[in-house]
């Protein structure tokens, strides 16, 4: 049986009680939220803090809201509610397709926004989602808050801007008239982690895509946000031979390696096919959104 190291277990009741204790504790502390990524790492002695702070009582962190022209989640919302969420739903339907395939109900059930960013596995759905819609993160901490751009927010896989004493708030994400976005995953069952998965969000201006966004999951640290592939998409129009060339550029700009799910080599033929799928129904969807034609 995988039993984790002793610890001590606090319920905030306050942000900033939460902010207090972590404080306190420094780098032995940590936040478990859903607990569905802290709990196991902790059994198998890959994490050990001394404290937990358990953030599940902080309902104010439990939103989902329009605020001018920026959809602000609270890291405490739950994959179920996300998937739930018409106002998600209308604007991202990106955040529909990846959490209709993330995991299982149970862990839909509790498993949260904060808990997937924060955690910096490069396998994670959201992470690559929140890329390629190029929200931003708010990060509290005694000192007041931080605005940080997904970009920035994962410095290697499992390690993030949060601080000691800090903790993340809130995931904003910009709200673009006649936008369209997709994500395409394949696993090896229902359920199951990412072989290799993409995200792509964008809007079209007078025919021409603007505002790309390209991410991917499960090929490597680092591609949350596909510069080059950003670059060759905005302005361009879309064609099967855009598409082509933005595939072939993921397949580029990604670091996958053979595992149990499968070749480096498989991965990075994904990364591409995948771009050029979610890409196809970006477009489509965008169209639909600005009443062209298209369907999504
Ligand atoms: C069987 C199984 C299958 C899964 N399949 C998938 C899948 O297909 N795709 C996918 O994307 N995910 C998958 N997951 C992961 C799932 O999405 C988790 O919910 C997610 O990884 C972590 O969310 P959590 O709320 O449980 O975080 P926790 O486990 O509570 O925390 C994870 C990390 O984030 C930190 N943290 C949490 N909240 C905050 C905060 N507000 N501020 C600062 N730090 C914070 C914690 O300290 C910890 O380091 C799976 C999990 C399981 C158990």
């Amino acid at each position: 049986m995988q039993v984790p190291a002793s610890f001590d277990y606090r319920r905030a009741t306050s942000v900033a009680e939460a902010l207090e204790l972590l404080r306190r504790y420094g780098e032995e502390a940590r936040v478990v939220a859903g607990g569905h990524s802290l709990l196991p790492m902790m059994k198998l002695r890959l994490a050990g803090p001394e404290l937990l702070v358990d953030i599940n009582d902080l309902h104010e962190l439990d939103h989902i809201e329009l605020v001018g022209d920026e959809l602000r989640v609270g890291a405490l919302t739950r994959h179920r509610t996300l998937l739930e969420s018409p106002l998600v739903g209308r604007y991202f339907p990106i955040v529909h397709d990846a959490e209709k395939v993330i995991a299982d109900p149970p862990v839909r059930n509790r498993g949260t926004i904060g808990g997937s960013l924060c955690q910096a596995d490069p396998s994670e759905d959201l992470s690559a989602v929140c890329g390629a819609l190029h929200a931003r993160v708010v990060i509290r901490g005694e000192g007041g808050e931080r605005v940080v751009p997904m970009a920035d927010f994962h410095q290697g896989p499992y390690e993030t801007a949060v601080g000691v004493g800090e903790m993340l708030v809130q995931v904003r994400i910009p709200v673009l008239p006649g936008a369209g976005s997709a994500y395409e995953k394949v696993e090896r069952k229902s359920g199951d982690w990412a072989v290799a998965a993409a995200g792509v969000a964008l809007t079209l201006r007078e025919g021409r895509i603007a505002d790309a966004g390209v991410g991917l999951a499960a090929v490597g640290a680092g591609a949350l946000n596909l510069d080059a592939v950003q670059e060759l998409l905005n302005g361009g129009e879309p064609s099967e031979a855009l598409y082509e060339e933005a595939a072939l550029l993921a397949s580029a700009n990604c670091s996958p390696v053979t595992d149990g799910r499968g070749s480096a080599e498989y991965k990075r033929h994904l990364a591409g096919e995948l771009t050029r799928r979610a890409l196809r129904r970006s477009v489509a969807r965008a169209r639909t959104a600005q009443g062209t034609t298209g369907e999504a």
